[in-house]
């Protein structure tokens, strides 16, 4: 299959391509788009056979489900059930944006969609590009991250590209995306609100907006026979090539840790802070953001991860980046590409 890769300007939209993309999510296939978290493998969600194309083409367990995507608010309840005030509530604080809701799901969203689960993940993003497509598609698009599973999710067309190349026919290419992390996950099918996966909106925004909120316990222990409520939480994720370490403590020791195992024998990889950049003198060190702005360390995550396996080498270590708002997240993802392989010095 020929994969186009398509440049969309968001202040002026092509109408012609954005029609023919809508009409190859309407007849089943596959589109990847930009949102404002992540780059999105976009299929009908209403149809089970275009949702099965998903898993086959990312390579994904077919235990894990689909976020729902939509454009307009409306639109929640034709796939949810049993909508709570509290959604409504997030939805006007945070939609569109990058937060997603699990729901009791109506009929209508296959079990192909939903993994099985008798729920169903919603988002509204806030990327112009994804709404104009979700609209031309139908108005439910299920869209996972474009990459192939296990693989860091996509920040850009090019890595989609690199993933998806000669498996999907259109990529749209709307450029870097602005946030790097995928979206935060909140259950409101429980009592009580619960954060499944720590995203760009923290637990104190959404605790701003609705008092009682807590955090899954499967994401907070590490405790392996505790299980994440997320199914996709479970899997090893976002992993470079190459094993990663992440090195905890002081910066003074931890600089000095690093550049001990970078005299060693090998390549070594170093993800450091422009705050630090300047203390490694050896190794393929790569500076992931200021710790003064923690959005630029989430934003080029991903994408330095990606890159290791282009420079190929042996083994990466990583700085640790428990910043105040984002860090969480941050730390959540860098975690699970080291295989929660860290150490303290
Ligand atoms: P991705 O779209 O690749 O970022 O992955 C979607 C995430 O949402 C995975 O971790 C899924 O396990 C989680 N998810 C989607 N639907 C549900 C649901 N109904 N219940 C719990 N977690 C869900
Ligand atoms: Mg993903």
């Amino acid at each position: 299959m020929q994969t186009e890769l398509i440049r969309i300007d968001r202040t002026r939209m092509d109408r012609e391509v954005m029609e023919r993309a809508g009409a190859l999510l309407r007849g089943g296939s596959l589109v990847a788009f930009p949102t404002e978290t992540v780059y999105g493998l976009g299929a009908n969600a209403l149809d089970e056979e275009a949702a099965k194309k998903i898993y086959a083409a990312k390579g994904r367990p077919s235990d894990n489900p689909l976020i729902v995507h939509i454009a307009e608010l409306e639109a929640l309840e034709g796939i949810a059930a049993q909508i709570p005030k509290e959604a409504w509530m997030l939805a006007e604080a945070f939609w569109p944006g990058p937060l997603t809701m699990i729901f009791h799901k109506k009929d209508r969203v296959p079990w192909g969609t939903t993994g099985g689960l008798a729920t169903v993940a919603v988002r509204m993003p806030s990327d112009e590009i994804a709404g104009e497509l979700i609209r031309q598609g139908g108005g439910y698009i299920a869209a996972p991250s474009a990459n192939v599973s296990g693989r860091p999710s996509p920040t850009t067309a090019e890595h989609v590209y690199e993933d998806m190349k000669g498996r999907i026919p259109l990529i749209l290419d709307g450029g870097p995306v602005p946030i790097g992390l995928e979206s935060t996950i909140v259950d409101l099918t429980e009592d009580c609100p619960v954060i499944l996966r720590p995203g760009y909106i923290t637990l104190s925004m959404i605790q701003e907006v609705i008092r009682e909120t807590k955090v899954d316990r499967g994401l907070i222990q590490e405790d392996s026979f505790i299980r994440p409520k997320a199914p996709g939480m479970k899997y090893r994720h976002y992993a470079p090539r190459a094993q990663l370490t992440i090195v905890e403590g002081e910066a003074g020791p931890v600089i000095a840790y690093i550049n001990e195992q970078a005299r060693g024998t090998g390549k070594v990889g170093i993800i450091c802070t422009e705050e630090t950049k300047d203390c490694y003198p050896l190794g393929d060190v790569k500076c992931i953001g200021s710790r003064q702005d923690e959005r630029s360390i989430a934003s080029h995550l991903f994408q330095v991860l990606r890159e290791f396996d282009g420079d190929d080498v042996d083994r990466i270590y990583s700085e640790s980046f428990d910043t105040p708002g984002l860090g969480q997240a941050i730390m959540n993802r860098l975690l699970k590409a080291a295989g929660h392989h860290k150490i303290h010095v």
